[in-house]
């Protein structure tokens, strides 16, 4: 063993996927997981900075690691990674942290592996231990992960108003299709059911590469993968999201008939400062296409509540819209303003107490929602593909293809299956059910 290594991630899938392929190069080098990061050789915090609170966490608990390093572990190697590092802020945060080694802008995971090759104590080490790290999953994965985040198109330029990760992420670029399914190919080998094809506007996949491929055609492709159950991606931008990416997801069976598509705000005169690229009513045709051609469709939104100069009057029409559009659910976020934005120069003039009164009751017609959704499926058998077991509740927890969660109790192993699953009690955000014979199935 070489040493240990520890990686602390928040965020999006995407920071999921590049910690996941950190940890595989780190394990090729021979290094270890342990936890928790301050007993580790090299600790890595995988940040995000998309609002405030997230940044607040790593900013609390780079602090910790910093006081253990200087205090009792002065070897201890740190490195921050993620969209607290961008182009601009590097400097800045090493004259903050000077504790921290070394700073990696978001996926570039080789500036710590150079860094560790050219550091005395791991002199011993050799680049070509590297090439076992190609798209192998690490040690902590290998016997239980069942899906996989895989990015496809990396960065993001289509500059909203109040979002930072254009400025951390850089602008959008689509890797490879052959690299994509390699990689998939071996994810697949290796046990994984489920992958999950991610971009800040996945639907712009292919835009930027000569073929001038297209989201739809990567899906198919990567259902022919052998081993694989299912595939989905996300998120989409409901100003790029096409009947061609529609219709692949309606007639790939793997493909979930499950979207992803923020509308961030009901109000035309919000969504218009927010520069989003699309009208409310623009948003609602998306949906009834959706629903066209799959009838039906699971689909997910994030809304932002309090954005600056969002009247009740606005907020109404956010109400209004997820009431009509009955989507699956909804990822709320308060307004927080970011370093560098446009809408940063804004005032952000709703309260901190409006914020939370309109995230409430959004969240409450979200439950509401949800509620009545998951009771039509009560007395129903779904197909759940099988994510984990929860020891200290004895029940297997899954998902199905509408990405609903499901939990069952069965005695004998089932991860990674699919099972039919008759459900019995449902809740707005879970359902739980009971196996059936496979016969039974209706779905
Ligand atoms: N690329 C995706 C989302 C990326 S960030 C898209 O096009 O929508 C994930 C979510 O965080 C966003 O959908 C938004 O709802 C929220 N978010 C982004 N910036 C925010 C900010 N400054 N304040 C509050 N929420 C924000």
């Amino acid at each position: 063993m070489t040493g240990t290594y520890h990686i602390w991630t928040i965020g999006c899938q995407m920071n999921e996927a590049d910690s996941r392929h950190l940890a595989s190069q780190l394990e090729a080098l021979g290094f270890v997981e342990t936890r928790p990061a301050m007993e580790a050789d090299i600790a890595v915090l995988n940040t995000c900075v998309v609002r405030q609170q997230p940044e607040d966490k790593a900013v609390a608990k780079l602090t910790d690691l910093g006081g253990v390093k200087n205090a009792r572990r002065p070897g201890m190697i740190i490195a921050l990674m993620g969209c607290m590092v961008g182009k601009r802020e590097a400097e800045d945060l090493a004259q903050q942290f000077p504790f921290v080694d070394v700073f990696m802008a978001p996926s570039q995971t080789d500036v710590l592996i150079d860094f560790i090759l050219q550091h005395d104590a791991y002199s011993h080490l050799n680049r070509a231990q590297l090439e076992l790290a190609d798209y192998r999953l690490p040690a902590v994965n290998r016997e239980k992960a069942i899906t996989a985040f895989v990015p496809v198109t990396l960065g993001c330029s289509h500059a909203c108003s109040y979002c930072i990760i254009p400025y951390r992420r850089g602008p959008d670029r689509s890797r490879a299709p052959e690299e994509i399914l390699s990689e998939v190919r071996a994810l697949a080998a290796q046990g994984i059911k489920e992958v999950n094809l991610l971009g800040q506007i996945v639907d712009r996949y292919g835009f930027d590469l000569e073929e001038g491929l297209h989201l739809a055609w990567l899906l198919k492709e990567v259902a022919k993968i052998d081993g694989l159950h299912r595939v989905r991606f996300l998120t989409s931008h409901p100003a790029y999201i096409d009947e061609e990416l529609i219709r692949a997801v309606a007639e790939t069976e793997k493909v979930c008939p499950y979207f992803e598509i923020p509308f961030q705000a009901g109000s035309d005169r919000i969504l218009e400062s927010m520069r989003r690229g699309y009208t409310q009513q623009e948003y609602r045709d998306i949906i009834s296409n959706i629903r066209k051609w799959i009838p039906d469709a699971s689909i997910n939104t994030d809304v932002i509540v309090g954005y600056p100069g969002e009247t009740e009057e606005d907020f109404m029409e956010t109400l209004k819209l997820l009431e009509e559009l009955q989507l699956d659910l909804v990822h709320i976020a308060k307004y927080s303003p970011r370093p560098r934005t446009l809408s940063s120069k804004m005032k952000d003039d709703v309260p901190e107490e409006e914020k939370e009164n309109r995230r409430i009751r959004l969240d409450e017609l979200t439950a509401r929602i949800n509620a009545g959704k998951s009771a039509e499926l009560f007395g129903q058998t779904v197909e759940v593909l099988v994510e984990e077991f929860q020891e200290n509740k004895n029940r297997w927890r899954g998902r199905t293809p509408h990405n609903k969660l499901v939990f069952f109790e069965y005695n004998g192993d089932c991860l990674g299956q699919l099972m039919n699953i008759r459900i019995d009690w449902t809740g707005p955000f879970s359902l739980i059910g009971t196996w059936v014979d496979s016969q039974e199935t209706s779905s």
